[in-house]
């Protein structure tokens, strides 16, 4: 047995002998390229993770935009106005004869001038009924030669709606409490500054800031 293992063992070691520096050098390669290679499994990852961050980062902009995300995102919020919930009843059916226009201008043929319509018009025949289109108080009327009587009614939100060119024989008084559907009015041929427009309601919305807005905004449907 010694003599047939001995050669075998003798060659062996003859052969470790022979290229011991090779053996080493080789098993120092093998361990530098698996440092290497889990080096650069765990740098990979970390750049995984980089890109994994950056990506989520990036529908929010980069990070010039996120500082200054808060002043970008508090200016929308005051654009969703009362119009989104108020819902105005029409005051009465009939021709529409005007339309809101605060940026362009429309000739006004009784007045014989150019000027904003910052109101909607609606023409019906004289005695035609004109109710409150939304819940509220009536907050004014008067009467004048321009605009005939003149009914502000100012409702819950600081909305005021105001019913121009109506008879002199109005259905409310000052301070009374109205629902959406009173009957405030009627239609008359009083009032001169649209008397081209034939007996008609000239009805103006204030926002609670003062400023008039389309009336049609707050409409369900109106027979334009
Ligand atoms: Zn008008």
């Amino acid at each position: 047995m010694e003599k047939t293992n001995k050669p075998k063992n003798a060659r062996f070691a003859a052969f470790i002998k022979k290229n011991l520096y090779l053996i080493l050098m080789i098993v120092c390669v093998i361990a530098i390229a698996t440092m290497v290679a889990v080096t650069y499994a765990v740098r990979q990852k970390g750049t995984e993770n980089a890109i994994d961050v950056s990506a989520k980062e990036q529908p929010s902009h980069t990070e010039t935009d996120v500082t200054d995300k808060p002043t970008s995102t508090d200016e929308p919020k005051d654009e969703p106005t009362a119009s989104d919930e108020v819902l105005f009843d029409l005051p009465l059916e009939g021709e529409t004869v005007g339309v809101f226009a605060n940026d362009t201008l429309v000739y006004n043929a009784t007045l014989n001038q150019w000027s904003t319509h910052e109101a909607y018009d609606v023409a019906a025949e004289a005695g035609t009924e004109v109710k409150c289109v939304y819940d509220g108080k009536v907050e004014s009327i008067t009467t004048s030669v321009l605009r005939g009587t003149e009914v502000v009614v100012l409702h819950g939100n600081g909305m005021k709606t105001v019913y121009s060119l109506l008879g002199s024989d109005v259905k409310v008084s000052v301070g009374a409490d109205v629902k959406k559907g009173d009957v405030i009015g009627h239609i008359a041929e009083t009032g001169t500054f649209e008397k081209h427009k034939g007996p008609h309601l000239h009805l103006e919305v204030w926002n609670a800031e003062g400023e008039k807005v389309d009336p049609t905004l707050f409409f369900e449907s109106t027979d334009k």
